[in-house]
């Protein structure tokens, strides 16, 4: 991705650098070439020409892009699982999976880490952004998904004569599950994305407390992503499957719904982030029966975000890292509302708002491998930043109302907001 040239001073802020440190009033930072040179108080700052490029961030805030850990750009607000896998034809929703990366620019994410994508959209929305064709965040793909036969992702009855090409691979014993993880490498992909179990969203046959892979099955998917230098990570709701993605030796940990002591320590001595996902939850019980979801589901999800919230809480006061990621994109929490997900971790889950914006900062970046690179609001990090009018600390909801955006950058480049 280009980086701007030249020389920029943002002031008139606060600077909430991502660290989780408190914010420094009266803040600057400096610009070069794309990068941070200098970001603190204006009192040390470095004495610029006066005819230098400057952004008044208006007393508001200056902040690092925000990371979206578990993104779905293909997930084009459906009401139904059925319908993310072949509703349309691959052509139709590449073109909404662009609008839905440019949306999420717009929204401040200036990086996301796919949870999984139709076909192979995905690393091609990469490419794409990367060669500054379409806006969107700096993304890591993952391409199609892996789940057991039989399992969460393999709705469609034998009788329809129809598979699920499009959206996950389906496997039977760790063979399958090698040669699945083997397409994905030769497709381009960064992170595997399984599903070691169930969800609320199943109640039938693959509810959340059901494994949906076996242990034999996603270590022979972790040996092989890590033969090829990919990370693996899976959606684990049953403390079982928790357990089995841990000792495997995955990379992530989606949801972690029912996390145990066990599963707890595992986590902690790996150092293994955790991605809850949670208004996900809270939106399905509020808004899903309006589109149709049974009070058997609704039910399901009271139970997961109870369990998940109490299991965010543990993790990050035991010490571990949670990234801020919402699987937007169903109809009851449609791209666009990103935002809402931490505000739900401050309002519902009792995060302070410099922790929340820690975990959707820099351990995003750190979980998508690049927190070398972005993240936080550092010397000899790219600008990436988000400049708001308005404090996120004691108002974490701003973040949710792009039209207080005076800049979302990427690379010192200015992309969206009121400046763009
Ligand atoms: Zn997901």
């Amino acid at each position: 991705m280009k980086t701007c040239s030249g020389v920029t001073l943002i002031r008139n802020g606060q600077l909430v650098d991502g660290t989780g440190s408190p914010p420094i009033p009266n803040a600057h930072v400096v610009v070069r070439d794309g990068r941070i040179v200098y970001a603190g108080s204006a009192i040390g700052s470095p004495s610029l020409p006066n005819d230098v490029a400057s952004i008044d961030a208006n007393g508001g805030t200056i902040m690092p892009g925000l990371v979206e850990a578990h993104y779905h750009p293909t997930y084009f607000n459906v009401a139904a699982l059925e319908d993310l896998d072949i509703k349309y034809p691959v052509e139709y929703v590449t073109l909404l999976a662009a609008n839905n990366a440019k949306l999420a620019l717009e929204c401040g994410y200036t990086a996301a880490r796919s949870g999984g994508s139709l076909f192979n959209i995905d690393v091609w929305l990469r490419k794409a952004i990367e060669e500054g064709i379409m806006l969107g965040p700096r993304l890591a793909p993952s391409g199609r998904e892996i789940c057991g036969v039989g399992g969460l992702m393999d709705w469609n009855p034998d009788y329809r004569r129809i598979g699920m090409e499009g959206l996950v691979l389906l496997i039977n014993g760790p063979d399958e599950a090698r040669s699945a993880v083997r397409k994905l490498v030769k497709d381009g992909i960064e992170w595997v994305k399984t599903y070691p179990t169930g969800d609320a969203a199943a109640p039938d046959t693959n509810d959340h407390h059901t494994l949906c892979m076996t242990f034999e099955e996603m270590h022979a998917v972790v040996a092989t992503a890590h033969n090829h230098k990919l990370k693996v990570t899976g959606h684990c709701r049953a403390t079982q499957g928790i357990l089995n993605a841990l000792k495997a030796g995955y990379d992530a940990i989606e949801h972690g719904t029912f996390i145990d002591d066990e599963g707890l320590e595992l986590l902690l001595k790996r150092d293994v982030p955790c991605v809850p996902a949670l208004q996900f939850e809270y939106a399905s019980i509020e808004f899903g029966p309006s589109f149709g979801m049974s009070q058997r589901v609704v039910d399901g999800h009271k139970e997961t975000l109870e369990g998940g919230a109490e299991s965010a809480r543990r993790i990050l006061k035991a010490g571990g890292r949670l990234g801020m990621g919402g699987d937007y994109g169903f109809a009851w929490t449609p791209h666009g509302t990103y935002a809402k997900e931490l505000t739900f971790f401050v309002e519902h889950v009792g995060l302070t708002p410099l922790e929340v914006l820690k975990c959707a900062t820099k351990t995003g970046a750190e979980i998508m491998g690049r927190s070398d690179e972005f993240g936080t609001v550092e010397v000899g990090k790219l600008a990436d930043l988000l400049i708001v009018d308005g404090d996120p600390v004691s108002d974490i909801r701003v973040l949710e109302d792009r039209k207080k955006f005076i800049a979302v950058m990427q690379g010192g480049v200015i992309k969206a907001g009121k400046l763009a």
